[in-house]
C-alpha cells in the first residue's frame, strides 16, 4: 500500500508524519519503506538515520540532434511544449534544462536526427533504517528536472508491505508525481488562514488526481476554526491532529523521532495505522 504525505506548503510537519508513521509501522512488525521524494531538500534521513548501502546516478534522456541528417522540418520544435528543441531556419538548438525527457522529438523526426543522450540529474540512495526501508532522490544543484528524479525514486518502491511516500511541498508537478499512483494521501495542515489556502489547493490537485485522501492537522490547538469548518463541509476525514508541543519541536530539533522521545504520541500514530490498514483492506 502506497500512502503518500503531502502538503499544499512547506514546514506543516510533513516529514515529521511521514517518518514516524513509517518507524511505528516497523515497530508493529510490518514491511515498511520511506521513500524521500522532496529530492531538492532530502531531509527524512536526518530523523530516520539510515545505512546507505547503494547509490546510483539518475539520469533523463535528452536529444542530440545529428545535423547531417536534419532537414530543417521543424516537426520537433513544434511539438516540443517546453521549447527545449526550436529549429530556427534550417539549425536546431535544444535545450537540456527545458527538457522533460518525453521522447517525443525522437519520435517525430522524420529522417532520424534525433537520438538520446542521457543526463545526469542527481541521485537516488537506498539502504535501511532499524527495520525502515529507506530510499531517497538528491537533485543535482541548479538542476530542475524535480519530476525525472522523483520519477527515478519512485522506481525502487517496495512491492510489498506499506511504502510512505514524502512528496516535495506545493501542488506542482514535483508532487504530482510523488503522489501519483498513491492508495491513499494524507494532507498535512496547519489551523491557520495560510494552512487553509494551501490545503484548497492540495484538495483540489487530489481530487483531480481522484485519489483518497484525508486530512492531518499538525499544531491543532493553533490558530482557529476555519480548516476543521472546511473539513466538515467538505466531507473530508481529519484522522490525525497533533497538537503545538514544545517538546515536539525540541525533539524535532535534535533529529528525534517523536514516537521515540515522546512515547504518549504512539497511540495518534496506532490509530492513524488502524485507519490506513482500513484503506488497505478496501485497496487489496
Ligand atoms: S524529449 Fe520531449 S521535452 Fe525534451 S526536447 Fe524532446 S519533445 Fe521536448
Ligand atoms: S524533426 Fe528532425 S529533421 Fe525535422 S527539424 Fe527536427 S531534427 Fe531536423
Amino acid at each position: 500500500m502506497q500512502i503518500a504525505i503531502a502538503s499544499g506548503k512547506g514546514g506543516t510537519g510533513k516529514t515529521t508524519i511521514a517518518t514516524n508513521l513509517a518507524c511505528y509501522i516497523a515497530r508493529s512488525g510490518e514491511d515498511v519503506q520511506y521513500i524521500d521524494c522532496d529530492v531538492e531538500e532530502p531531509n527524512g534521513h536526518i530523523f530516520l538515520k539510515p545505512e546507505i548501502s547503494e547509490t546510483q546516478t539518475a539520469a533523463i534522456d535528452t536529444p542530440q540532434v545529428d545535423a547531417e541528417r536534419c532537414d530543417g522540418c521543424g516537426k520537433c520544435s513544434q511539438l516540443c511544449q517546453y521549447s527545449a528543441i526550436i529549429c530556427l531556419k534550417e539549425t536546431v538548438m535544444t535545450f537540456e534544462q527545458l527538457c522533460h525527457s518525453c521522447g517525443g522529438c525522437m519520435l517525430v523526426c522524420p529522417t532520424g536526427a534525433i537520438t538520446a543522450k542521457q543526463g545526469p540529474i542527481g541521485f537516488v540512495d537506498l539502504g535501511a533504517a532499524d527495520g525502515v526501508k529507506f530510499a531517497q532522490g538528491r537533485l543535482n544543484i541548479g538542476d530542475i528536472h524535480t519530476p525525472g528524479l522523483i520519477k527515478h525514486v519512485k522506481q525502487h518502491a517496495a512491492k510489498r508491505g506499506y511504502v510512505i511516500i514524502d512528496a516535495p511541498p506545493g501542488t506542482s508537478c514535483p508532487v504530482i508525481e510523488a503522489v501519483k499512483g498513491a492508495d491513499f494521501v494524507l494532507l498535512v495542515t496547519e489551523p491557520t488562514p495560510f494552512g487553509l489556502n494551501d490545503l484548497r489547493l492540495a484538495v483540489g490537485m487530489v481530487r483531480e488526481l481522484k485519489l483518497p485522501f484525508a486530512v492531518a492537522i499538525n499544531r491543532s490547538d493553533i490558530g482557529d476554526e476555519q480548516v476543521r469548518r472546511y473539513c466538515d463541509q467538505e466531507s473530508i476525514e481529519v484522522v490525525l491532529e497533533i497538537p503545538d508541543d514544545r517538546r515536539i519541536a525540541e525533539a524535532y530539533s535534535v533529529g528525534e523521532m517523536v514516537i521515540e522521545a515522546l512515547p504518549g504520541y504512539r497511540k495518534k500514530f496506532a490509530d492513524l495505522c488502524e485507519r490506513l490498514k482500513m484503506t488497505g483492506d478496501q485497496v487489496s
